[in-house]
């Protein structure tokens, strides 16, 4: 059986701060289905998931960075504690903290880039050490943190025992970047000083730009962002003109046993008898406090309050909808942009018998959001994949989604035979007719009721997906033998 190890920073239920952490989580459960033997490894941060577990010491190491020594050590966590093998770096200084990415005040940690160098390089010591008896057929790469990993097991001399491994790499979301000035060069092991052009994009070290020169295969989390990238992004078409049948986009899917609305171990209302009674019920829950009727929509929003997400157009628009309809319900969860918090915020203030909001990160509410929820807003700017709408089909929502990356390939409007609302510019007028839309959609309840059951029954799992993954696997591995 041929052994895959997905090098990411996130992955569920370990560190999850978006959508990259479920797709790490769960594609390497789907692609020991189709016969491959995975792995996971991530950095050791200090959340409560780490202390649950139990770990046994694989390797012990260090490396000089910029002049000081970096020691590390590589964990195992116990058999069964994932369905695959689960690995992790210890750094102590560097990833000992409660949060992924963020600070207190939720800007980037200022050591960024000795953090995720620093990960890459215990990993692949690890990985290129004769005593370490662990190895692996093909490392899969997840986003720009671990994007100079691909150049330093080609170029770097101190990892010439794995050059040959095929590598391949997942850009979850081509706006973010780890992009140093050359002074950082040193963050970097040796290697040949005429390869350096290679990692430049720019006038900078660009970790996207080298992972798509020296990854032997570059995906997307849709086939439409893919075309969205190669307009927006300079490196990937130059990259893409180049070696075209190296780009691809893959859709994510998502785990059907931690999204199964009959037995979701978050919920506390599963999905027992008929679906109104499963939005009856959960409505109670989360929307307690707030004036209910039976016959009100309930439409949530669950996102990052990022430019990418459109949540700035969101109050406005929601305002609009609130005065003009007056029977229904908004809940939305949420943190980032405090500006946007804060209307948040005001906006349940001003109508706090019909808006809900959490300004935070809260896993189990995002579920019951998703079970409650007739409908689930999505006014991205850009997507990649987008999860949500997904997530929200399954629970039985409608997704109510700008036309643009996933949520172009995945949501369909229902004038058209697909069973979501979708609409095209990125404006609180756009918005606002979306939703609009489905408010009328909603009213007329047997249409909205089939298109509902339409939508929680599609199949929406990594199955498709992880057998494209795999068929790229098999033929890079291939290449190389
Ligand atoms: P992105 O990774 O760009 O943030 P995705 O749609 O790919 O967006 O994935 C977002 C994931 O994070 C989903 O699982 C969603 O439910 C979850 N999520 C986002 N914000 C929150 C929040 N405030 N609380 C709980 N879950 C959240």
């Amino acid at each position: 059986m041929k052994k895959v190890l997905h090098i990411s920073t996130e992955c569920y239920p370990a560190a999850k701060a978006g959508g990259m952490a479920d797709v790490v989580g769960s594609l390497p459960k789907y692609l020991i289905k189709q016969g491959w033997n995975t792995a996971v490894i991530t950095p050791r941060y200090k959340l409560p998931w780490f202390d649950q577990q139990v770990f046994r010491n694989v390797y012990s190491g260090s490396f000089d960075m910029e002049g000081q020594m970096t020691l590390f050590d590589v964990y195992k966590a116990k058999k069964g504690t994932l369905p695959y093998d689960y690995y992790c770096i210890e750094i102590l200084g560097r990833f000992d903290r409660d949060s992924i990415y963020l600070n207190e005040y939720g800007h980037g940690f200022h050591d960024e880039a000795e953090r995720n160098v620093s990960f890459q390089r215990s990993v692949l010591q690890w990985l290129s050490d004769k005593k370490n008896k662990t190895s692996f057929d093909l490392l899969h790469c997840h986003d720009h943190q671990v994007g100079f990993i691909p150049f330093m097991v080609k170029k770097v001399p101190t990892f010439e025992s794995i050059k040959d491994i095929p590598i391949y790499y997942t850009i979850h979301n081509g706006a973010y970047n780890s992009k140093y000035p050359w002074g950082r060069l040193d963050l970097l092991p040796k290697f040949d000083a005429t390869d350096s052009q290679f990692i430049e994009w720019d006038g900078f070290i660009d970790a996207s730009a080298a992972a798509m020169r020296f990854a032997d295969h570059v995906n997307t989390v849709s086939p439409s962002y893919l075309e969205e990238l190669k307009d927006q992004l300079p490196s990937m078409k130059f990259m893409s003109d180049k070696e075209p049948k190296k780009f691809t986009g893959t859709l994510n899917g998502i785990d059907n046993e931690v999204w199964n609305p009959k037995t979701d171990v978050l919920l506390t209302n599963k999905l027992t008898t008929t679906v109104d009674q499963f939005k009856k019920v959960n409505k109670g829950e989360i929307l307690e406090g707030l004036y209910r009727l039976d016959g009100i929509p309930l439409i949530g929003f669950i996102g990052r309050f990022a430019h990418q997400k459109g949540g700035d157009l969101l109050v406005p628009a929601i305002e609009r909808i609130l005065v003009r309809f007056g029977f229904v319900n908004f809940f939305i969860l949420g943190s980032g942009d405090h500006f946007i918090e804060q209307k948040v915020q005001e906006l349940r203030d001003r109508y706090a018998e019909r808006v809900a909001c959490f300004i935070g990160y809260n896993e189990t509410l995002a579920h019951k959001i998703y079970a409650a929820s007739d409908f689930i807003v999505m006014p991205s700017r850009f997507e990649p994949c987008g999860l949500n709408q997904m997530f929200a089909m399954r629970y039985g929502a409608l997704a109510i989604a700008r036309k643009t990356g996933g949520l172009k390939d995945t949501v369909v409007d229902f004038e058209l035979g697909g069973v979501g609302v979708s609409f095209d510019y990125d404006s609180v007028e756009d918005l606002i007719n979306a939703m609009s839309r489905a408010m009328h959609l909603y009213k007329d309840q047997k249409r909205f009721k089939k298109l509902r059951s339409k939508a929680m029954k599609l199949d929406l799992s990594w199955d498709k997906s992880a057998s494209e993954y795999s068929m790229n696997y098999k033929r890079l591995i291939e290449k190389m033998d």
